[in-house]
């Protein structure tokens, strides 16, 4: 957290205009972030800098720089009057410069995302004193939790539907999202009428707008729709109708807005009420049901993306980068981590957490370290000869810990030495502290060869 406050945020200022500095530069603030690093794990000064940025959940300062400039420029794009716009626009200029092996300008090293078109600041079509948004409630979200019973869920909100909107035309909206594909759908089901519609969105939009969406659909829907009851929309999403409510600046919810305020002039006036999901009420399954087989359909609405849709699948490219240069590497912490942006959970005191964090990066200070330090002749175990003495061998293998080790498994409940490592993966408090009981009783860190 003091690393993210009050180093990285220095590091991150102006990196879109700096990054065409010269590699040997840009070197010396990897340093400054290794420095920062090794102090917050209290890691040992071998370890080696990927390492430890797996282990903190840091990502590399080259691709986050690039990451911070990709989403600028993203920005640009959304303002069509950005004062530095004129400086990512192609021209003749530009197409020179990019021949330009190093220090190319910010337009020629960021580009826009393919296949993604952003959505422009938009203004709402009624004035503020003509605004008729729909009426919000959440009651029901304040009484029950939604991880609650289902059947009592239900049977809540099936009492809320008949007593409060006995007469009214009821609608249920439900968006889906697929994240691995980064497909999404919305759709909304009419009891009455015994109708629904469902349509995929573009891809990559988030769940919260799909919701939106939903209730965008049933909006228009009932444009041409006589109806000479109160009409009311069941939504399952507290986020989405908490935008409504705030009359937030998110596209569909202007358009959410703007469309209602068109009804209330037909004399159609709209109510939105959260009911639970997944809970069995016909009509939410029935909209959940759509929704879901509409995501296999080919894209209806290709509404354009926000910034955070944009910045999530930026952030997500660059993690990608960053995995793809972990699974290359041969850093021992790959076993124990295989993924990046998984930051290593322990909730100890920093003693014991630095102790973890050591043994699973690999370096704590036994032979092998000092060897690489040209402290130690061999690396090897002072107890068992001609064998190196890794944290491995130190964990499993050695008999000289053959007790402490005992006591470890026991307190463990593993069966045999070998599984020492895989403790090394678990984020259990228990656990962690039986590891680091271990590494005390051996008495082996402080002893001087
Ligand atoms: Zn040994």
């Amino acid at each position: 957290m003091v690393y993210r406050a009050l180093i990285r945020s220095l590091l991150d200022f102006g990196c879109e205009a700096y990054d065409s500095a010269a590699q040997s530069i840009k070197k010396s603030l990897d340093s400054i972030q290794y420095q920062a690093l090794r102090i917050c794990a209290g890691a040992l000064p071998l370890t080696s800098l990927d390492s430890l940025q797996v282990e903190l959940g840091e990502m590399p300062l080259d691709l986050r720089r690039q990451m911070l400039a990709d989403r600028f420029r993203q920005k640009i794009e959304m303002h069509r009057d950005h004062p530095v716009i004129l400086n990512v626009k192609p021209s003749w200029q530009m197409e020179l410069l990019k021949l330009q092996k190093n220090n190319k300008p910010f337009g020629c090293r960021t580009e826009l995302m393919k296949h993604c078109t952003i959505e422009p600041y938009t203004i709402p079509s009624f004035p503020p004193w003509k605004i008729n948004a729909p009426k919000v409630s959440i009651e029901l979200s304040e009484i029950v939790n939604k991880h609650e019973n289902p059947s009592y869920l239900r049977q809540r909100s099936l009492e809320l539907i008949s007593t409060k909107w006995p007469i009214q035309l009821h609608i249920y909206t439900d968006g889906s999202k697929v994240p691995s594909f980064g497909i999404s759908s919305a759709s909304f089901y009419v009891p009455a009428f015994s109708f629904q519609q469902a349509k995929r969105l573009a891809d990559h939009t988030s769940s919260f707008r799909a919701e939106l969406a939903a209730i965008v659909l049933a909006l228009n829907w009932l444009e041409n729709i006589n109806v000479y009851v109160g009409i009311v929309i069941f939504c399952d999403s507290v986020s989405a109708l908490l935008a409504i409510k705030d009359e937030k600046d998110i596209t569909f919810v202007t358009e959410i807005i703007t469309l209602s305020t068109k009804l209330s002039y037909q004399g159609k006036h709209i109510h939105l009420e959260w009911i639970p999901s997944h809970c069995g009420v016909h009509g939410n399954e029935m909209a959940d049901f759509y929704a879901k087989s509409a995501l296999q359909n080919n894209i209806e609405i290709c509404n354009k993306l926000s910034f955070s849709e944009i910045k999530s699948i930026i952030t997500s490219k660059y993690i990608k980068l960053w995995q793809d240069r972990w699974n290359n590497s041969d850093r021992s912490l790959r076993h124990i981590l295989p993924t990046v942006n998984q930051p290593y959970e322990c909730k100890l005191n920093r003693f014991e957490e630095s102790i973890l964090h050591r043994l699973r990066i690999g370096v704590i200070g036994l032979n092998l370290d000092l060897f690489r330090l040209n402290i130690h002749s061999t690396g090897h175990c002072n107890n068992c000869i001609g064998r190196t003495e890794t944290v491995n061998h130190f964990l499993t293998e050695c008999p000289k810990y053959i007790i402490e080790r005992a006591m470890l498994l026991v307190e463990t409940d593993l069966t045999h030495p070998q599984e020492i490592m895989t403790l090394l993966k678990l984020s259990e408090i228990v656990k962690q502290k039986a590891i680091v009981r271990f590494v005390l009783r051996t008495k082996r860190l402080y002893q001087n060869n």
